[in-house]
């Protein structure tokens, strides 16, 4: 039977307000409503002891609140932990938390797999099955949140930053992204400031210049390489929207942002591919005047790819030549590799559609490589979500 009643967990503010508009309720229940679902975690309307019973009853017959479930959790020996999150279409994503002192990075998937196919990245092996609804999307943040509290009940806040760097590529999933984008940022939703939303493009030229139009969130942009020619080898869409076009929308995103803001720049540091100091220096010149920062990411290594990490001499030669040009830039340290919770490594469960995945798979075996990770991990040995959070 098709499910028709309306996950309240993916309404923004604005939608949440126009649906208890037509129910014919007044607009403070917006409020009440939105505390309940995102500040105390409620499962069920029933737990919403301020509103009134006839209320309750008719959001139990036209609506929910339904988190996307927990298929498998694993925790890191270095504190990162994964969680796979089984969506509707019977799909899993990754959603991967990172701790480093006060702070708490939560990684989001946008996607089931992802279309872009970038040369280094294992989520695109995996093909692309679906777009993400908004309550999947933010239902992973809520989930992150309340298993967090459980276990670590001493940390203030624990999830302080959330990135939309897990599987996806959350600019060809607009909509839905920036309806979640608004809620992790609104006080009555996560209440997480916009210096710590943070939505990573693989670089979605004309969907940047939508989203400067309805929203202020941090943008991160993987470039990973400073010429089109080997740009486009690593990055198919830059042969869409070449390094020029993607400058000025960064550019005209930054302008729209006011001041003491800042672009990230992702650059994945590839062995013998793009960190020679020739590199560098052009990478230097191309963004002397963009108001940028650049995270280097030594790449993470998955089956059946060729690209090997970068050795510490190269990582730190690119360093110095960016230093001496003044660039602002982080080295990502790499979290969870034994878990494959790692930057690359998020490959999840997917039900490709594109037919990619089967082609991966039949490379693998010719070079007998065992299978992409999660095909043995075990998803059948599922917690449910009540199960594991209670
Ligand atoms: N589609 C978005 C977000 C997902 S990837 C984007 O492209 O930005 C998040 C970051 O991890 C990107 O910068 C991506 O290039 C990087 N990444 C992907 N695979 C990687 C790997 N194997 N090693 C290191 N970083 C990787």
């Amino acid at each position: 039977m098709l499910n028709s009643r309306v996950n309240l967990l993916g309404l923004s503010q604005a939608k949440l307000a126009q649906f208890f508009q037509d129910l014919g309720e007044k607009s403070f229940r917006v409020q009440q409503v939105m505390k309940w679902i995102h500040h105390e975690g409620v499962q069920s309307f029933d737990e919403m002891t301020n509103l009134s019973k006839a209320l309750r009853s008719k959001l139990n017959e036209i609506a929910e609140v339904r988190e996307p479930e927990v298929a498998v959790e694993k925790i890191s020996k270095d504190g990162t932990r994964k969680w796979l999150v089984r969506v509707d279409n019977g799909s899993c994503v990754e959603t991967v938390f990172i701790p480093q002192g006060k702070r708490g990075t939560l990684c989001i998937s946008s996607q089931v797999g992802c279309a872009l196919d970038c040369s280094f990245c294992s989520t695109g092996k995996q093909g692309f099955s679906a777009n993400l609804s908004t309550a999947e999307i933010v239902g992973q943040v809520r989930m992150a949140i309340h298993s967090l509290k459980e276990t670590e009940p001493d940390r203030e806040r624990a999830v302080s930053n959330v990135v939309f760097m897990g599987m996806g590529e959350p600019l060809l999933n607009f909509d839905n992204v920036v309806d979640a984008v608004s809620l992790i940022m609104d006080d009555l939703g996560y209440g997480i400031s916009k210096r710590r939303v943070t939505l990573s493009t693989a670089g979605v030229v004309p969907a940047i210049y939508e989203l400067a139009k309805v929203s202020d969130v941090s943008l991160a942009v993987s470039l990973h390489a400073p010429t089109d020619e080997l740009r486009s080898e690593l990055v198919p869409i830059n042969r869409k929207y070449p390094i020029a076009q993607l400058m000025e929308a960064c550019q005209h995103y930054l302008d729209g942002l006011g001041e003491h803001r800042a672009i990230t720049i992702e650059y994945t540091l590839i062995d013998g591919v793009n960190d020679q100091p020739e590199h560098a220096r052009q990478l230097a010149a191309l963004l002397k005047n963009l108001e940028c920062k650049i995270n280097l990411i030594p790449f993470n290594p998955f089956p059946g790819s060729d690209y090997k990490k970068v050795s510490d001499d190269n990582l730190e030669q690119f360093q110095q030549i960016l230093y001496k040009k003044d660039c602002r830039i982080m080295v990502r340290t790499t979290r969870g590799e034994d878990i494959d919770a790692a930057c690359g490594q998020l490959v999840g469960k997917v039900n490709d559609r594109t037919g990619r995945h089967a082609r991966h798979q039949r490379r693998l075996e010719a070079k007998q490589i065992p299978m992409l990770p999660i095909q043995n991990d075990d998803v059948n040995s599922r917690t449910s979500n009540r199960e594991f959070r209670r």
